[in-house]
């Protein structure tokens, strides 16, 4: 993880924190939680009924995933391996999906990633290509709504 996701990540949760309200009376028992930091504020809730520390998980939740995408860092969830093509030979080291109608992208000794199309290139290569994929990805479905 580079120093810039580090610092985006722990500037968002230095700043977001979440304190308690209370309303008792005319036979309320009421709760709320809002954060000092931003316009964030719970649902209301019987006295009790709700734990602080998951919300304080949920918000710092939303708010680092706001802060990363503000900062133009994608968080991908990535694809779980799939079965390695027959004839592909012992030295690959995985291989994961792109499309239902194309090759897997795969891994191989010496920092090596392949393709679909069968182009080799180093990891370093594979991640800046992610990385541009992603950029215009979003630019993509900016303008046509997803
Ligand atoms: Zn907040």
């Amino acid at each position: 993880m580079s120093d810039r996701i580090t610092d985006t990540i722990a500037t968002a949760l230095g700043r977001h924190s979440i304190e308690r309200s209370l309303r008792i009376g005319g036979g309320e028992r009421k709760e709320w939680w809002n954060c000092i930091e931003c316009d964030w504020v719970s649902e209301i809730f019987e006295i009790g009924s709700v734990s602080g520390e998951s919300l304080q998980r949920d918000h710092h939740a939303a708010v680092i995933v706001a802060a990363l995408k503000a900062q133009r860092i994608a968080v991908v969830e990535l694809p779980q391996d799939v079965i390695i093509p027959t004839g592909w030979g012992d030295d690959c080291l995985g291989a994961w999906p792109t499309t239902s109608e194309t090759d897997p992208v795969s891994a191989w000794p010496g920092h090596q990633v392949v393709t679909p199309d069968d182009r080799w290139m180093p990891s370093r290569d594979a991640r800046s290509l992610e990385a541009a994929l992603l950029a215009a990805a979003d630019a993509a479905e900016a303008v046509s709504g997803g």
